[in-house]
């Protein structure tokens, strides 16, 4: 063939600028491209072996090599793939897949600079030159007879395509790197993209640094494989030590016998792992690899609860390993990452018109070669099979979780605080999950052992039974659920208690074991929104935090109401003037445990209100009218010494302290309000001291 020279296409003066500039911030995907092109070359050529076209020889290596050089600017990928004919050159390359590229800028230029995902797939081979000034390409087809051809182009519209004499099958692309992108002709930076994009792509790649030159390494001669180089032999004599035997004489032993070793060019190691762990059956993964992969892949160290391998070929192919990391609560961010790939070629974490939302606190990897991923992310949204794929995943994971909790119902239980934020968020996120996990949901109580959320709304009353069993309703009544006064005439719903902070809370949680009554603990964030949502799912049930009301099986009945009125109209008169606080609500109540002096209850509805004030920052107490009470025990002998003394600095101090002891269990003192209480403690105290001296 005579050299030919060309001009690429209609509308190409444009195209150069647009792909350089379009892709701004991911530049590095024209590596991804090229070796996904590589490796595609040698699949193809696989696949003619297989059909019985052309013969391999057994023993080649089918494989990338991308070499680096700093100095010279350039950046070369060699395959050993099927090649391409000259025709098919001018096909593939000038025209097709530049009037490809050109439609294809045409039609999502205006969008491109949000969809990021067009940017993953679809410009292929011309990406080079968004980090390229000049792009060569020799390549020598499979087919006999084939001519190796040169082509080459500079970032304009112009080409030229000549004869070369090539004899080793495949391609080689060669990128003069701009000097923009001069980091991509280091070979730090080009490993760290090979690693990002190609960790797990299907044929061995290789990335040598040219400047190097030659590294050796020195093995056992009888190691040396037919691939290797032998640079020399070398023949190492046996080795020997003087030694001291026990009746003084000395003695010479050999401690390593003569041997021969051999000197071979470095044998390359890949940067990639041909067959991840996910394209395996399930079967034939150990535990041990899946905690390996994990690590390699997330660079996690704390070793994942467990896993989930989905292995699905029909009706599409997707495959993939869900992580449960484990959980820091102490924090709660949780931080997961989902890496999507297409048929072992990365594509991008956390695609999130894929994988649900919720999925997104877990680690893993998901491969959907049947993906439609040249498309943009507002077509994959309206997609339905990306819907189905989402819908899998989460069928999946649920499917999963719910058969633990059947048949491994003590695992279920030791990993739940870990899982149970992921679980909530799940199911508000997505009423499929929900539907799915709801009766897996636990909850955690005051002794420490869990119930599923029917469980624990059957023993409170609130799922709707036949009459028949009203005996057990009864019992579960005297378990959990009494109406409260803090209820309203009109509110029959069943209250399940909770603790939101089992210290600070300890006072109501012994009083609550004291009574023989149950409560569950709600640490996380996202129990708020969850109950709320059970709330609303089952009418007849209602929440209340351990410190909203007091519940009638808490109180002893030795008090009339007479009395209790009473009390109540004296000590607030009395509470009023050592707070110096009008709008304080006082109430005397007799409890069963004398040790109890004084809480704070505050009705349900009223904290929520004022939680989710202060979560939007609109929290000002002072604007707010609250039904905050301070509730005394008329059995405890500092309220009787109150009720007895009526005036007095003594009788302010006790009041003083009563009041506070009762908010730091209830909430957190504000500064201020803390140091006076830590003063006043210090000055009882000293008054104690003093009085025994
Ligand atoms: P795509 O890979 O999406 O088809 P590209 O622009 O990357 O688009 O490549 C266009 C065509 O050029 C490929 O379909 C293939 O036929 C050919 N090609 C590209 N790179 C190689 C290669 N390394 N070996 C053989 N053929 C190649």
């Amino acid at each position: 063939m005579a050299e030919k020279k060309g001009n690429l296409s209609i509308n190409s003066e444009n195209l150069f600028p647009i792909i350089k500039k379009w892709l701004y911030s991911d530049h590095d995907i024209f590596v991804r491209e090229l070796v996904s092109n590589a490796c595609d070359a040698m699949t193809k050529l696989k696949k003619l072996s297989m059909m019985g076209e052309i013969e391999l020889d057994k023993d080649e290596e089918l494989k990338v090599s991308v070499l680096v050089n700093a100095k010279e600017k350039t950046l070369t990928f060699i395959d050993h793939g099927i090649g391409m004919t000259a025709d098919e050159v001018e096909k593939y390359i000038t025209q097709i897949a530049f009037s490809g590229a050109t439609a294809f800028m045409e039609k999502y230029k205006d969008k491109a600079n949000q969809d990021q995902i067009i940017g993953h797939f679809g410009l292929g081979f011309y990406s080079a030159f968004m980090v390229a000034d000049k792009v060569t390409i020799d390549t020598l087809s499979y087919q006999e007879g084939a001519k190796g051809v040169h082509w080459e182009c500079t970032g304009d519209s112009d080409y030229t395509m000549e004869d070369t004499d090539l004899t080793v099958r495949g391609t080689k692309i060669t990128l003069e790197i701009s000097d923009e992108s001069i980091e991509f002709a280091n070979e730090y930076r080009i490993r760290e993209v090979l690693e990002k994009y190609c960790s797990f792509m299907p044929f061995n790649i290789y990335l040598t640094n040219e400047e190097k030159g030659q590294e050796y390494e020195t093995i056992p001669a009888e190691e040396v494989l037919e691939s290797d180089t032998v640079v020399e032999y070398i023949d190492e004599p046996e080795k020997t030590q003087e030694v001291e035997k026990e009746d003084g004489s000395k003695e010479t032993k050999v401690i390593a016998p003569a041997c021969k070793k051999a000197k071979i060019n470095k044998r390359p190691v890949p940067i990639n792992e041909t067959t991840p762990l996910w394209s395996k059956h399930p079967n034939e993964c150990s535990e041990e690899e899946y905690k390996n992969f994990y690590t390699k892949v997330f660079h996690d160290y704390k070793e994942p609860l467990f896993w989930i391998h989905l292995n699905m070929d029909y009706p599409f192919n997707l495959k993939g390993i869900l992580y449960f990391p484990k959980i820091n609560m102490e924090y709660e961010s949780v931080e997961g990452v989902i890496k999507l790939y297409n048929n072992q070629v990365f594509v991008a974490d956390n695609i999130k018109e894929v994988i649900p939302e919720f999925l997104m606190l877990l680690k893993g990897v998901i491969d959907c070669p049947d993906l439609p991923l040249n498309v943009s992310r507002s077509a994959l949204q309206n997609d339905g099979f990306v819907k189905k794929i989402s819908d899998y995943i989460t069928k999946k994971v649920a499917d999963k979780l719910s058969g633990m909790c059947k048949t491994d119902r003590e695992t279920y239980e030791k990993y739940w605080d870990d899982i149970a934020p992921f679980i909530e968020y799940g199911c508000l996120k997505d009423s499929k999950f929900e539907e799915k996990m709801n009766d897996y949901v636990l909850f955690k109580d005051i002794h420490d052992k869990y119930q599923t959320l029917p469980e624990l709304l059957k023993s409170v009353g609130g799922e709707d039974r036949p009459e028949d069993n009203k005996e057990e309703k009864d019992q579960a009544d005297s378990d959990y659920h009494i109406s409260g006064e803090g209820a309203s005439e009109e509110d029959h719903r069943s209250v399940v208690y909770y603790v939101t902070d089992p210290v600070a809370q300890s006072q109501y949680v012994k009083m609550f074991m004291d009574n023989d009554m149950n409560a569950v603990i709600l640490k996380n964030k996202i129990d708020q929104p969850y109950i709320s949502n059970v709330e609303q799912k089952h009418t007849n049930v209602k929440f209340a935090r351990v410190d909203s009301d007091i519940t009638e099986a808490m109180k002893s009945q030795d008090l009339s109401d007479e009395d209790s009125k009473a009390y109540t109209e004296s000590l607030t008169k009395l509470f009023k003037n050592a707070l110096n606080q009008e709008s304080i609500s006082v109430k005397v109540e007799s409890f069963k445990d004398p040790d109890l002096s004084s809480m704070i209850t505050l009705s349900e509805e009223s904290r929520r209100m004022q939680d989710m004030m202060r979560q939007y920052g609109m929290y000002n107490m002072g604007d707010l009218p609250s039904d905050e009470t301070l509730v005394l025990n008329a059995n405890n002998v500092l309220v009787k010494y109150l009720l007895d003394k009526k005036e007095g600095d003594q009788v302010e101090t006790v009041a003083r302290q009563l009041y506070d002891l009762a908010r730091v269990s209830h909430e957190q003192l504000p500064k201020e309000e803390m140091t006076a209480f830590i003063k006043r403690s210090n000055e009882i105290l000293k008054i104690l001291i003093d009085e025994n001296k």
